[in-house]
């Protein structure tokens, strides 16, 4: 599971965009990763901020 930084995420939406399993949405405030999130790691990859990490479990 990956998990967005809402502080530091600038709302580009490319992760919405390019996450195979559209597991992205858009929140009130930045976005946010839903459960259907299989840890690819390609939003965390191409984030223009870094704003997306890994999350232990
Ligand atoms: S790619 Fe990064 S900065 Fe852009 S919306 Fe996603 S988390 Fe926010
Ligand atoms: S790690 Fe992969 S499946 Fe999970 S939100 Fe990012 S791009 Fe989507």
């Amino acid at each position: 599971m990956y998990i967005i930084d809402k502080s530091e995420c600038i709302e580009c939406g490319f992760c919405k965009r390019i996450c195979p399993k559209n597991s992205i949405k858009k929140a009130e405030y930045a976005y946010e990763i839903t459960d259907t999130c299989v840890s690819c790691g390609l939003c965390a990859k191409n984030c223009p901020v870094k704003a997306i990490t890994k999350k232990e479990e």
